[in-house]
């Protein structure tokens, strides 16, 4: 679904990533851990084509993306990102929030649109707010309208960079149940997250990064239960 080949991405003269090498099977969740500043976001950000790849190849479906030809517009409505900071248009209603891409970019038209948005508010459990604004819900409320938006453009796969690292405790099981769901209905997702339970529990495969490498992968059993590398098992050893 996803390949990511010898990725190298620079800030300037800093190297964030330092040649990412990586496969994410259909119907698969990935989630990210690592210590911050290790390059996870970036990671995430380079397959969104919210950054500029420095060198390296990503493929979707087998089609190159870091070419000058692509239309970024396009690899957005295949890959979709849930943020840590939600990022909902706040001057917009929830419905408005998630028919506006389907409009402008699927071209969709309104009552089309707007049913679809309705049919996803209520898988968030959220269609009572649909005419609400951001401000007007709580943190975990306008994260489950950011998944919902997301999913608005009937995307491939979703990225999500962190979306329950801003929540209020009490709120970060509401998002994960949504994603649980999401991951159940067969979406491919990676997901950097702090919530080790939920990597443990969700991911497919768990991926540590350290440094902008990734420095080990495998089975959330293989990585929770028998981690192989000296940094994997002192990360661990400081979040578990
Ligand atoms: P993580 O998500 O793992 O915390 P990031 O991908 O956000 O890590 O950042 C990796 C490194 O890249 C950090 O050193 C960070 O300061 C740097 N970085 C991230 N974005 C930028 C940017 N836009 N300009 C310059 N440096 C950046
Ligand atoms: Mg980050």
């Amino acid at each position: 679904m996803i390949k990511i080949e010898n990725l190298h991405k620079y800030f300037g003269k800093l190297e964030v990533l330092k040649g990412i090498d990586y496969e994410i099977q259909e119907k698969k969740v990935v989630c990210v851990i690592g210590p911050s500043g290790s390059g996870k976001s970036t990671f995430l950000r380079c397959i969104n084509m919210l950054e500029e790849v420095t060198d390296g190849a990503i493929y979707i479906k087998n089609v190159k993306i870091n070419e000058p030809k692509t239309n970024i517009n396009a690899i957005r409505a295949e890959v979709g990102m849930v943020f840590q900071q939600f990022n909902l248009f706040p001057h917009m209603t929830v419905i408005d929030n998630v028919t506006m891409a389907p409009m402008q970019i699927r071209k969709m038209n309104r009552t089309e649109a707007e049913a679809l948005g309705h049919e996803l508010l209520k898988k968030v459990g959220l269609d009572s707010k649909a005419y609400n604004y951001p401000e007007q819900l709580s943190g975990g409320q306008q994260q489950r309208v950011a998944i919902a938006r997301a999913l608005a453009m009937k995307p491939k796969a979703i990225l999500f960079d962190e979306p329950t690292s801003a929540l209020d405790p009490e709120m970060v099981k509401e998002v994960l149940d949504v994603m649980k769901n999401l991951a159940a209905e067969g979406m491919t997702m990676i997901v950097v997250t702090h919530e080790m339970g939920f990597a443990r529990e969700v991911g497919d495969r768990v991926v540590f990064m350290d440094g902008g490498y990734i420095v080990e992968e495998g089975t959330p059993e293989e990585i929770f239960g028998n981690p192989q590398n000296e940094r994997t098992k002192a990360f661990l050893g400081k979040v578990l």
